[in-house]
């Protein structure tokens, strides 16, 4: 069903590659859904084994405590299973929406997502939010209306909520029999088949919505109700359209259950079928291929490893193009040194192993001493720099302080570090005043003070400043920016790059000396260079 790609010897492998994410409200069942597409492609015998890291997570404290043993999260970061011929990496994003910025990250390196709808909820904000960014770029969205053997909305009004709320066109492949306490099952129209609830693998072949076979397994008193729906659903909603879809204007949507693993397995053949192959990435320069011979790859999310005494971190690379393996030397462009990939990893849902090789899509974990940071990029020796890995302008700001004056070097240097790793984004003031943090969540904060104490024995504290938000500034004039910068140094301050952000108490005040300077670009988000 794929498109063709173009001749080259990695074809092959990166054809069968599917990189995607879930997107989800909390609670629709996101968990429950990876649980049974890793049973799939028998990556984990045990089901519960994701939902018991997950529970943990829940709570804000056990959060901590999970974030502190460091290995469980950094397993579940990337999953990657086979089935039907494909090599699925399914890349894990927070729940919680205070860890928002990490979640954009990630989705950064997808090719496809799966958005995972509660049939009884429809669409909710936080879905909504997630959907926003891939449309950005484009990323093809297989639906997965779940719940369905719960009380749930009608599959019309739950279609009509897609088109109208995230102005997707909605094909539905298959179509729930009943739901609730009868939900008995999905009826697939392209093929005339149905799939029950106790026997998800196997196919049954009816003649047509007519059929007797398809009324027995609804309650007598819906048949005619049924047959007239799902006929109406055939012929008035919008055909699958493999073009559409790819191109990020359709979602094909399913009916399950993920709780009874009901309609996984026609989600999971979507994705080897439908979703498409590791795409090109847009870099500064130019457009990269998958198909490229040499290796690419970019730094989309870091992770501090198991022992935190040897500062150890893991990077989270997807390879953009070429073939990584084992020992290579590559370069990493933002500072042009060279880094010997020795032990690169892949990550499987309980362990993880050395990574020989890897193909474009693939996700290895990279481990290094603080030499990789959010957003670089790796070549074989090509100057670029992929775009796409945002930073979004902090929603809380904090002046961070320490009680004990000779650790001011070493909280530098922590902030450094763990602002490197996308934990918080750090700015340094102009005036010489402490450094502010900026994080998205409040809960970063949290997290940050935790880390600075179990890992760098450094006790700190919050204080407000009187700024609550930054942009980024930046103009074609490199004149006009100095004296703007200059006349407001009190305001100013330089993120871990050395790029100026200017500080303000309001909107307002920010809005009015935004137009006081119309040659200063305002910013709230900035690409990773
Ligand atoms: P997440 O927050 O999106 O990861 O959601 P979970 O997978 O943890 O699911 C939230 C709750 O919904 C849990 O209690 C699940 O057991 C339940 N759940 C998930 N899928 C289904 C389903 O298909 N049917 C029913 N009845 N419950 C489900």
């Amino acid at each position: 069903m794929n498109a063709p790609l173009p001749k080259s010897p990695l074809t092959d492998p990166i054809s069968r590659r599917r990189t995607f994410a879930i997107i989800s409200h909390p609670d629709a069942g996101k968990t429950t859904l990876t649980e049974k597409l890793l049973l799939f492609g028998g990556a984990i015998q045990l089901a519960g084994e994701v939902r018991a890291k997950r529970n943990a997570q829940q709570t804000r404290s056990d959060w901590m405590s999970i974030e502190r043993e460091r290995g469980i999260s950094v397993v579940t970061s990337v999953m990657t299973f086979e089935y039907a011929g494909c090599v699925f990496n399914l890349l894990d994003t927070p729940g919680h929406e205070d860890f928002s910025e990490d979640t954009y990250r990630t989705l950064s390196a997808v090719d496809a997502a799966v958005m995972v709808i509660d049939a009884a909820k429809g669409i909710e904000a936080r879905t909504r939010k997630l959907f926003e960014v891939c449309r950005l770029r484009d990323i093809p969205i297989v639906t997965f209306i779940n719940k369905l053997d719960r009380e749930a909305r009608d599959p019309f009004e739950l279609l009509d909520e897609i088109e109208k709320t995230l102005a997707l066109d909605a094909a539905p492949v298959t179509w729930p029999l009943s739901r609730g306490k009868t939900f008995a099952g999905t009826y697939r129209f392209a093929t005339k088949s149905v799939r029950r609830l106790d026997k998800d693998d196997e196919e049954l072949k009816v003649s047509g919505l007519d059929d007797e076979k398809l009324a027995a397994l609804l309650p007598p008193f819906e048949v005619e109700g049924w047959r007239e729906e799902a006929a109406l659903a055939e012929e008035g909603s919008k055909p699958f359209d493999l073009k559409a879809f790819r191109e990020g204007h359709l979602t094909p949507v399913f009916f399950g259950s993920a709780l009874r693993n009901f309609g996984v397995r026609d989600l999971i053949d979507a994705m080897a079928a439908y979703a498409p192959p590791p795409r090109g990435q847009e870099a500064d320069k130019r457009q990269v291929e998958a198909s490229e011979p040499k290796m690419t790859g970019f730094v989309f999310k870091i992770q501090a490893n198991m022992d935190p005494n040897h500062r150890d971190r893991i990077a989270f690379m997807r390879v953009c193009s070429g073939k990584l393996t084992r020992g290579m030397k590559a370069k990493v462009v933002r500072t042009g040194k060279s880094l010997s990939l020795n032990a690169p990893q892949f990550f499987f849902a309980r362990d993880r192993s050395i990574a020989d090789e890897a193909y474009a899509g693939d996700v290895v974990g990279l481990p290094n001493h603080g030499v990789l940071r959010i957003g670089d990029t790796l070549t074989e020796g090509e100057d670029l720099v992929f775009r796409g890995v945002p930073s979004f302008a902090p929603e809380i700001l904090r002046r961070i302080t320490i009680g004990d004056a000779m650790k001011a070097k070493k909280l530098k240097e922590a902030l450094r570090q763990l602002a490197e790793e996308g934990v918080v984004q750090l700015f340094t003031p102009r005036d010489g005043s402490g450094a502010i943090v900026g994080v998205v969540g409040a809960l970063q904060l949290d997290v940050l003070a935790t880390r600075l104490a179990a890992e760098y024995g450094l006790e700190t504290k919050y204080e407000q400043t009187r700024f609550t938000l930054c942009r980024w500034a930046s103009s074609e004039d490199k004149n006009k920016l100095k004296s703007f910068l200059d006349a407001n140094t009190t305001a100013v301050a330089d993120d871990i790059d050395g790029d100026p952000v200017f500080m303000a108490s309001s909107a307002f005040s920010l809005n009015y000396d935004a137009e006081r300077n119309p040659a200063i670009g305002f910013s709230d988000v900035k690409d990773y260079q």
